[in-house]
């Protein structure tokens, strides 16, 4: 699950991390009491950033031909007519794809002096099983550019999960990015909280692109989380109420949602085979044979080991209402899985969707003859596999012709 950099700010905040003082706001009205409130506590300048669950906003582009997603403003007039620009409309950015987001929320910041921006991450290193620290003095742009062209420019630090972070470690980072003095203080603490928030959050990655040292309004430098992404482990999501309450439906895709109500994992793409596994392994190597015979797969959907008859009767109407289905291939191997159960499943969303597209099913493994049984006994047009490639060739067939 990702969160806003609002949200993630907060988290970020309770850990002790500074963060530019701000309010999200999902009006108008709110979006000028706040900047009034900034402006009135003696900012001179003010950042207005829309939220949605995408970066590269500074460089989007509204579909109603605004540009920038973040917006500095030096007077009230100003942050207003950027609010307005903003709420309710649609931001399209490197990340959204050409559909864009539309933005439902705005944080009304107080937009600090930039002297110099890093970038800064705790990720989960699969190559070490570890957390990661991530840093670099090329903040503020495309990490991935840096990575590519000039390695060398980041910095790395791993942590034992069992120890945690040492202060040593932080220390390392702040000296290699080049930070003296009280700077070097802040960011030492910086570091470390952010690492905190990382592991008690249970995230996957938080990033903060640009960490910027500020020059304040009495000239005094000091450093800061200018944006914030946080990206969380949905598994130990159910230890975190409070995480779980920041969740936005809106950035997510209905059909993502509606799965994961039936605890069922599945990914819209683009193509036309919609595929129905048990299994996340089966369900990639169906995705690849589908490949492989020239069709193309609308959809990973993996609905676990023991899945009930509501779950892949829910799971199937799930596949179905993407209007670029045109086949549907069922491929099950019955391990702990009862192929029968799957077999019913099937029969009663057939029978409540009305299907009329042609459905392939392979089935095989634990209770395999019940399960075809189930499904000839049923009246239904169903075309059977008898190996997974023979099901696939069959799919792609049904497809083409
Ligand atoms: P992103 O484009 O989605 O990554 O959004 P960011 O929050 O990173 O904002 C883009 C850029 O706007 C930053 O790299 C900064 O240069 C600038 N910016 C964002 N917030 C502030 C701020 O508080 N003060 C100043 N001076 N610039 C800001
Ligand atoms: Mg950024």
């Amino acid at each position: 699950m990702n969160i806003h950099e609002y949200q993630a700010k907060q988290l970020l905040k309770q850990n002790g991390v500074a963060v530019p003082a701000g309010d999200p706001c999902k009006t108008l009205e709110e979006a000028t009491t706040a900047a009034k409130r900034l402006f009135d506590s003696g900012h001179s300048l003010i950042v207005i950033k829309s939220q949605i669950h995408a970066g590269g906003r500074g460089k989007g582009t509204f579909t109603h031909g605004f540009k920038g997603g973040v917006k500095l403003a030096k007077t009230l007039e100003e942050a207003v007519t950027y609010a307005e620009n903003m709420l309710g409309k649609t931001l399209v950015t490197k990340q959204t794809g050409p559909e864009g987001r539309v933005v439902q929320t705005i944080l009304v910041a107080a937009a600090e002096k930039i002297v110099k921006e890093f970038y800064l991450a705790v990720l989960l290193d699969r190559a070490t099983s570890r957390p990661l620290i991530m840093a670099s003095t090329e903040g503020g742009v495309d990490i991935e550019e840096v990575a590519e062209k000039t390695p060398e420019k980041i910095l790395k630090e791993t942590v034992d999960p069992a120890v945690g972070i040492q202060p040593y470690q932080a220390r390392r980072i702040a000296r290699g990015l080049g930070l003296k003095g009280e700077v070097f203080n802040a960011a030492v603490k910086l570091i470390m909280g952010v690492y905190k928030t990382s592991w008690e959050c249970d995230a996957s990655m938080v990033e903060i692109n640009p960490l910027a040292i500020v020059e304040t309004a009495s000239g005094k430098e000091s450093i800061m989380c200018v944006d914030a992404k946080i990206s969380l482990d949905d598994n130990a999501l159910y230890r975190h109420a409070d995480i779980l309450a920041m969740r936005d439906l809106a950035e997510e895709s209905p059909l993502e949602i509606e799965a994961s109500k039936f605890s069922l994992n599945y990914i819209k793409l683009d193509g036309s085979i919609a595929c129905l596994v048990n299994g996340a392994g089966l369900a990639m190597s169906t995705m690849d044979i589908i490949q492989h015979y020239g069709g193309l797969p609308a959809n990973f959907l993996d609905v676990g080991g023991g899945a009930s008859k509501d779950q892949v009767s829910a799971a199937f109407k799930i596949i179905l209402s993407d209007p670029n289905v045109k086949a549907i291939f069922v491929n099950i191997f019955g391990g702990i899985m009862d192929c029968n159960v799957i077999a019913n499943g099937i029969v009663e969303a057939v029978k409540e969707t009305g299907l009329t597209l042609p459905l392939i099913v392979r089935l095989e493994g634990n209770n395999v003859v019940a399960g075809k049984a189930t499904l000839a006994a049923s009246g239904l047009t169903i075309i059977s596999g008898d190996t997974m490639a023979d099901a696939a060739k069959k799919v792609v067939a049904a497809v083409n012709s």
